[in-house]
């Protein structure tokens, strides 16, 4: 409905793979749009807010950010200082959002903040009195992704921005499953990228004798690059059938992308190494690649923030605080 295509998880993760074997930043355009804002809308959305949204997000004219990060609460966002307050015709908000993908090129940022102290999703039209977007610059990794500040100073929404089906932090949460999700298969994209430069160059790049790959130091990248791929592979594999079930938990999500982006990014710190010093520049793509992965790696939960989520949930202790 609402104008998508009504494909299953696992064609959603294949066209994540896809866009990341290009660029991990455009993968993340991607992510916020379908997961971060769409599936919010769809998931706890009034109808009239679906109608508004959905299609034209989906055929992409209209562009959405997620605005959860704050400049001191990033792996803690539940600790958020944003601040909603009720008015006679809507709601106005206050406070500072970090870190956000799409944010000065989006039409509405769906804003996480405090309504008399419990979490709510607001869908902020980006043209809303008190609403800005700065531009952070000097990003070392996804620069064909914008990231921005949103500063909310008495910005004042209508009635109809709040979104009535969720409060408390399962609305973000469940948000960034669905991209965490996606961001799994991503990562496999990556690998692939990076893999297929490495394995071309090794056989045509020749030292000494004969082409790198002849050599057995070569061959064991390679032949881990491939083994950690076919690992990653079947991972999501069964997420995708786990999540077309209906039986899919976060946790196993947390597992996924704690260990296909962490061997995304050792795959091509490796692939740099066996381009010399060809892979430092950006003739070729694995050293973009390997910039990239470091937000990925950052980003919709950190790989150790990762590691908690899975060690409570072996161990049945937190171990996020004290
Ligand atoms: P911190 O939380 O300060 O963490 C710093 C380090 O401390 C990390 O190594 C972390 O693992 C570690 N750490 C923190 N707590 C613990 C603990 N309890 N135990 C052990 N170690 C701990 N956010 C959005 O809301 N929307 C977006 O669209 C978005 N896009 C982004 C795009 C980019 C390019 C980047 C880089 C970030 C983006 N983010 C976005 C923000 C991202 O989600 C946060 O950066 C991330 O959650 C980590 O928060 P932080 O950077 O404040 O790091």
């Amino acid at each position: 409905g609402y104008g998508c295509p009504g494909s299953s998880p696992t064609t959603y993760g294949l066209i994540c793979q896809e866009l990341e074997r290009g660029d991990s930043g455009i993968r993340s355009f991607c992510s916020v749009q379908s997961s971060l804002v769409m599936y919010p809308i769809w998931a706890f959305g009034s109808e009239e807010q679906k109608q508004k949204y959905l299609p034209e997000m989906a055929a992409g004219r209209m562009i959405g950010c997620f605005g959860l990060t704050e400049p001191d609460f990033g792996s803690n966002p539940s600790g958020m200082l944003t601040k909603a307050t009720k008015t006679a015709n809507g709601y106005v908000l206050n406070g500072t959002k970090r870190w956000i993908t799409n944010g000065s090129i989006a039409d509405v940022a769906l804003v996480w903040a405090k309504l008399d102290g419990r979490v709510h999703g607001f869908l902020v039209p980006t043209t809303s009195k008190g609403f800005e977007a700065r531009d952070i610059h000097g990003k070392w990794s996804l620069r064909a992704s914008v990231t921005s500040e949103l500063i909310m100073e008495d910005c004042e929404v209508g009635e109809d921005a709040l979104l009535p089906g969720v409060s408390g932090m399962r609305g973000p949460l469940s948000c960034l499953t669905q991209a965490r999700f996606g961001i799994c298969y991503g990562a496999i994209g990556a690998m692939l990228a990076c893999y297929d430069e490495a394995l071309s160059y090794a056989q045509e790049r020749v030292q000494f004798s004969k082409p790198i790959a002849g050599y057995q130091l070569v061959q064991n990248k390679l032949v881990s690059m491939v083994s950690e791929i076919t690992k990653a592979q079947l991972l999501t594999f069964r997420l995708g059938r786990l999540k077309e079930a209906g039986k899919l938990k976060p946790q196993q999500v947390s597992l996924a992308k704690r260990n296909n982006v962490y061997w995304a990014r050792e795959i091509a710190r490796d692939a740099r190494d066996i381009l010399g010093a060809n892979g430092v520049t950006d003739d070729y793509q694995c050293g973009r690649h390997m910039l990239n992965l470091e937000s990925v790696y950052t980003y919709e939960g950190t790989h150790d923030i990762h590691t908690l989520v899975v060690g409570q949930d072996v161990t049945g202790i937190p171990a996020f605080d004290g």
